[in-house]
């Protein structure tokens, strides 16, 4: 006799992790190759005096620099264990078995995982040919079972950001009992003007929560800490699904400090931007198309050549990441690291 484990289980897709390869340049998972900022260090190594403590439930510190600095009150704001866990969260308390999540496809690869586990039906929207989310097709796809819609800009593994305009208007389309979930894990890379700002219409509708991170450009991927803001009804509901102290101490003292490094967050940012900008023109000027990016990475839609390219890639000890027969994501690293990269893409074919 073995347990009895949910049979759906067998059939849930396996989230893929960027590969770590000694000796090669990582450029697979969006994360900031500088590493944590410098003064958020010294936090870090302070807090590990006092973790024979449990956290603060309620991280009461973080929520309340969190509310000063976006300027909401601290019922607006929920702590989770990176953002990735309050994106499940909210799927947790909104959908019973058999409701629908809306959200866009390809986009961040968690959705469809962490909708099957809670037992709610994925309805994924293809993109646009541009690579950028249909919105007017994901509106098709709200039904009176659909409770939450997942909206990612700019869009993990795209990198195409959606236009302040076209999301309001978008967000006066969608029925006000549906959870919009603007996911901007990637909103301090974000140069264009034009580019939404979320938590700014999380105070314009109840239904719209914000969901940002530590992990990318703060550069705390291994600490698991985000934040979601949104109206309280929302975030009452989020921290009743919350597993309690999963966001741990180390992480909330790292997120405080963090808050207090903007100089240096700043100027990180906009070397990435820098970056970003000089890889996809190269990248262009070699034939490849490659769609307009608002975070710190960029996307090749190579279709079927995507998998030759990660190989080639790893050849030239750079460590990518393919999406089997849609494209190729590069996260944006140090200017070595990026000329590692155009390097082998220049060979390519
Ligand atoms: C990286 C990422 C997240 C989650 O990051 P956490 O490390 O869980 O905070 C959420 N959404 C998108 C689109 C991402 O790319």
């Amino acid at each position: 006799m073995s347990v009895r484990i949910r049979s759906d289980l067998e059939k849930l897709p396996a989230y893929v992790a960027g590969r770590t390869v000694p000796g090669s340049v990582k450029l697979a998972s969006n994360e900031v190759s500088a590493g944590p900022l410098p003064s958020v260090v010294e936090a870090i190594t302070r807090a590990a005096h006092d973790v024979h403590r449990y956290p603060d439930m309620a991280a009461t510190e973080l929520v309340a620099t969190l509310a000063e600095r976006l300027e909401v009150t601290t019922d607006r704001i929920a702590v989770g264990c990176g953002s990735v866990a309050l994106c499940q969260q909210i799927v947790q308390a909104t959908c019973e078995p058999g409701d629908e999540v809306v959200f866009p496809w390809r986009s961040f690869e968690a959705y469809p995982i962490l909708t099957r586990v809670a037992g709610a039906e994925e309805v994924r929207v293809p993109l646009t040919p541009e690579q950028e989310l249909d919105l007017e097709a994901m509106l098709r796809a709200i039904t009176p079972a659909t409770r939450v819609v997942f909206v990612c800009t700019p869009n993990n593994p795209t990198g195409t950001s959606l236009r302040r305009e076209d999301l309001e208007a978008f967000l006066r389309r969608v029925p006000s009992e549906v959870v919009v979930v603007l996911d901007e894990a990637y909103r301090e890379f974000v140069t264009d003007p034009e580019a939404p700002d979320g938590v700014e219409l999380t105070r314009q509708r109840d239904n719209v929560v914000s969901l940002r991170t530590f992990s990318k450009a703060y550069g705390l991927a291994g600490l698991r800490v985000g934040y979601a803001v949104g109206a309280p009804e929302i975030i009452t509901a989020l921290r009743k699904v919350y597993i309690p102290f999963s966001v741990n101490a180390v992480a909330q003292r790292a997120a405080v400090a963090s808050l207090s490094a903007t100089t240096e967050l700043e100027r990180r940012c906009a070397e990435i931007a820098t970056e970003r900008t000089r890889v996809r023109e190269a990248l262009l000027e070699l034939g490849y198309e490659v769609p307009p990016s608002e975070a710190n990475f960029v996307w090749l839609p190579l279709g079927e050549g995507s998998a030759a390219f990660d190989e080639h890639c790893a050849e030239h000890r750079v460590v990518v990441r393919a999406f089997a027969g849609d494209g190729v994501r590069i996260t944006i690293g140090s200017p070595e690291e990026n000329d590692a990269l155009l390097k082998a893409a220049a060979s390519f074919r």
